[in-house]
């Protein structure tokens, strides 16, 4: 058990084994930065080479267990999550900032996503059900199709959702019989290592999981840079997506990217505005815009720009900021003073630009010393560089359309291509929509964040690269498709 206010001594997990490291670091809490909520060792090349060598030492073993023992250990750690997740959900608000119920509602559901792999370890891909038996062309051969594990994974995670990202890499990556070297966001080291804390107690054999926490460019460096680690799972930036991406393509590994997004949440004039007003209000600024699915650009149809404008600011007026903890809070703090900082750069990106200030937009000051601000929005134009590039925080703006094909092209019109809303009661609008949004996932009626756990995850253009997340179709990352020819 986790208590609230005594703060944590948190090791590396390598090869089986809990270690400390020559340097330490600490996390503190986003609602109150005089609370440090952990204190953790900060692994070096040395320690992040250790564990990958371990993993490829497990990789044998692991990759040839049986499917009934990889969903046994799957499901006792997604058993485990669910069973504790208030406590846990508690940790990660104190350490990232969420409100409490999206904290432990993201707890939740990173314990269903093991239990969904732990299925997915028996139903499909490595060594599981799933193949396919096919007919040769030629008389008397037969063929099979079978998919096989990948090797040793490299898992590199951001700090905005520090439960369920890591979840829906490690949990598919196991179930496939993959070994793994995970490393979590220097910001939430407490959250990854409750995380392997509970993995280490689940009958893995030692090695086939490991945990190194310490900074990307020396620890997140060493997985992307070294020969044994075959796949690179990695979530965040665009910039550090890329660099990895060059690096590891270079030397043939598998990648993965799920990096920024510049949603886009259309409204025409024949929304529910009210609808259309929630949708707005929890997809831009719920999770403090902390969420790569945030709707950063409301497109509105012109006859009904004002009055949606009107409607979300009287709903932004009336939220409630504050403290992680606090009951009632609709917004917590942002994640540290850099990104407070950033954000409030943007304000001022913003308002030099031209952009029409509407509401918020400033840092506040609450009963604890924490990185407030109030969500920001702004009436833009499509040229503004807050209409373009990610800013990862409760900023929005306004674009109006003057009709749904004008509302359309302005929305595919940015180079990321995660996700996109429509909020219409027309179904002409909303199936076209579907079907010419340049994204990986669209939302009718509904906000762009928040997302099921066993269907793909992952956009098109500069929001990711490789094959999506989540789901059946996660094994397209974590395994590799062998095809048997045999003499009948
Ligand atoms: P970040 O790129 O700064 O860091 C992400 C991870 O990469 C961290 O663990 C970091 O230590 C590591 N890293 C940094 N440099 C590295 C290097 N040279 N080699 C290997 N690893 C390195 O991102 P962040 O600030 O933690 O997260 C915010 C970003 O993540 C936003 O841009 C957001 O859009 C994106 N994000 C995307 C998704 C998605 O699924 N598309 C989800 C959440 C967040």
């Amino acid at each position: 058990m986790i208590h609230g206010e005594i703060h944590l001594h948190v090791r590396q997990y390598i090869n089986g084994r809990w270690e400390t490291s020559a340097t330490t670091g600490v996390s503190a809490n986003p609602s109150d930065t005089s609370e440090v909520v952990a204190e953790y060792a900060r692994a070096d090349r040395r320690q992040a080479e250790a564990a990958i060598r371990a993993a490829t030492e497990a990789f044998p073993h692991w990759s040839h267990s049986t499917p009934q023992r990889r969903a046994d250990v799957l499901d006792r750690i997604g058993a485990e999550l669910l069973a504790r997740k208030d406590e846990l959900g508690l940790l990660l608000a104190r350490e990232e900032g969420k409100t409490l119920p999206e904290a432990v509602a993201e707890v939740a559901r990173a314990g269903q996503i093991f239990k969904f792999f732990a299925g997915e370890a028996i139903r499909g891909g490595a060594g599981g059900g799933g193949g396919e038996n096919v007919a040769s062309v030629r008389a008397g051969v037969q063929v099979d199709v079978t998919r096989e594990p990948v090797g040793v994974v490299g898992l590199i995670t951001p700090w905005n959702s520090p439960f369920v990202i890591p979840a829906w890499k490690i949990a598919p990556a196991l179930a496939h019989g993959n070994s793994v070297v995970f490393k979590p966001a220097e910001l939430v080291p407490a959250c990854g290592w409750v995380l392997a804390e509970i993995i280490s107690r689940a009958a893995l054999p030692a090695g086939a999981f490991n945990l190194v926490m310490g900074s990307g460019r020396e620890v997140g460096q060493a997985l992307v840079d070294s020969a044994l680690v075959d796949a690179l799972s990695f979530t965040g930036s665009v910039a550090n997506g890329e660099r990895i991406l060059q690096t590891a393509a270079a030397r043939r590994a598998k990648v993965q990217l799920e990096t920024g997004g510049k949603n886009a949440l259309v409204v025409l004039a024949d929304a529910d505005l009210d609808r259309a007003v929630d949708c707005a209000v929890q997809g831009a600024y719920f999770s403090a815009g902390q969420r790569c699915t945030a709707s950063s650009r409301l497109i509105v149809e012109a006859p009904v720009h004002d009055a949606f404008v009107a409607k979300l600011r009287q709903r932004l007026k009336a939220l409630k900021i504050g403290h992680a903890l606090e009951r009632g809070i609709d917004i917590g703090p942002v994640a540290d003073e850099e990104r407070l900082a950033q954000n409030l750069a943007w304000v001022g990106i913003a308002r030099e630009e031209g952009a029409e200030h509407v509401w918020g937009g400033e840092a506040l000051e609450r009963a604890t010393r924490g990185h407030y601000m109030s969500p920001a929005l702004f009436l833009a134009k499509p040229s503004h560089r807050i209409a373009r590039e990610e800013v990862f925080g409760p900023l929005a703006c306004v674009l109006r359309a003057d009709d749904y094909d004008e509302a359309l092209a302005l929305c595919n019109d940015t180079p990321f291509g995660l996700c996109a809303g429509i909020c219409t009661n027309s179904l002409k609008h909303a199936m076209h929509f579907r079907r010419h949004a340049v994204v990986g996932m669209t939302m009718v009626n509904l906000p762009t964040a928040g997302v099921d756990f066993h269907v793909p995850f992952g956009g098109r253009k500069g929001s990711g690269y490789g094959p999506r997340e989540q789901g059946r179709h996660a094994a397209e990352f974590y395994t590799t498709v062998k095809t048997g020819y045999m003499l009948a």
